[in-house]
């Protein structure tokens, strides 16, 4: 297992694993590792020759208030984690390698991004569209992974390889939780002991909205309102958004006639956390 800093390095590297007819899987990572990006690892493993992960904390993917200079990073931690699952290669750039001065080409996506977290973080999706679509032409993987727990990201990845008629194939992978159902994140560790069991409210309103669904209800206002009531009772919490989506388009829905997302996003004190679930599998 390598880890390399220049994008001259992904490319000599997986030059060589072509020449060898080796097929490639690319799991795009904020690094900071944990199980839930353990099992993308795992998966692509398992798919293909050869992994590469990238571990890269992507400026512009945070807005002017977030929390860029303080998200977590452990390259050493994370090269271990990588290691134990069986990736090959860690690219981990500095900000600079992978934005060049005069930097100003950017993929951006309308209609998907519109909705959710695109609503609260307006410039995140150019970010992440950005971001990947730059991994993509870095390392050129037969497929890349990405995590249903950021649904909407998945949506928004799988729109954009369709619109720009990339040639990877994206695999979306279940969410991962700690064992009281808390959804993994790398934002976990900035919640002290009290926020830590307040952030339970997240999987516990996404468990009783699973219910409503699976007991028959439709009214997508109905399961919102019956979740919300659960967070609200949660005084460090403070809830962003809690809203069903059609899962193609993103948009709002009010009955459930279509295969459709319930997303949310809840500030547990001053971090934000993102948890859902699909009505269907999709
Ligand atoms: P991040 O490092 O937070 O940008 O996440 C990198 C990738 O790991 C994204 O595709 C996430 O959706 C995925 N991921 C993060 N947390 C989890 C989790 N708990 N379960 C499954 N995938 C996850």
């Amino acid at each position: 297992m390598k880890i390399v800093k220049t994008i001259d390095e992904v490319r000599a590297q997986v030059k060589e694993w072509r020449a060898q007819g080796l097929t490639v899987g690319l799991v795009p990572t904020m690094g900071y590792l944990h199980e839930g990006h353990a099992s993308l690892i795992d998966a692509s493993h398992r798919d293909n020759d050869r992994t590469v992960v990238s571990d890269f904390v992507n400026p512009m993917q945070f807005g002017p208030t977030e929390d860029l200079e303080s998200y977590p990073r452990d390259i050493e931690h994370d090269a271990a984690l990588v290691e134990a699952h069986g990736g090959d290669l860690i690219f981990n750039p500095e900000p600079s390698e992978m934005y060049h001065e005069g930097f100003s080409s950017f993929v951006d996506m309308t209609v998907l991004t519109q909705e959710l977290c695109g609503l609260s973080r307006p410039v995140h999706f150019r970010g992440v569209c950005t971001v990947v679509s730059k991994l993509f032409n870095i390392v050129k993987p037969d497929r890349a992974y990405f995590g249903k727990k950021d649904a909407q990201q998945l949506a928004v990845i799988r729109h954009m390889v369709d619109d720009l008629n990339m040639d990877i194939e994206i695999i979306g992978c279940p969410i991962i939780r700690e064992d009281d159902g808390l959804a993994k994140s790398s934002r976990n560790t900035y919640l002290n002991e009290a926020e830590r069991k307040a952030a339970l409210v997240l999987s516990q309103a996404i468990s009783l909205g699973k219910d409503m669904v699976s007991n028959g209800e439709k009214n997508c206002g109905t399961i919102i309102d019956a979740m919300t009531k659960h967070i609200n009772a949660e005084p460090l919490a403070k809830i962003d958004y809690v809203k069903i989506v059609d899962c193609a388009t993103m948009q709002q829905i009010k009955e459930l006639d279509r295969p459709a997302l319930c997303a949310m996003a809840v500030y547990i004190g001053k971090t934000r956390l993102i948890d859902n679930f699909f009505t269907e599998d999709v």
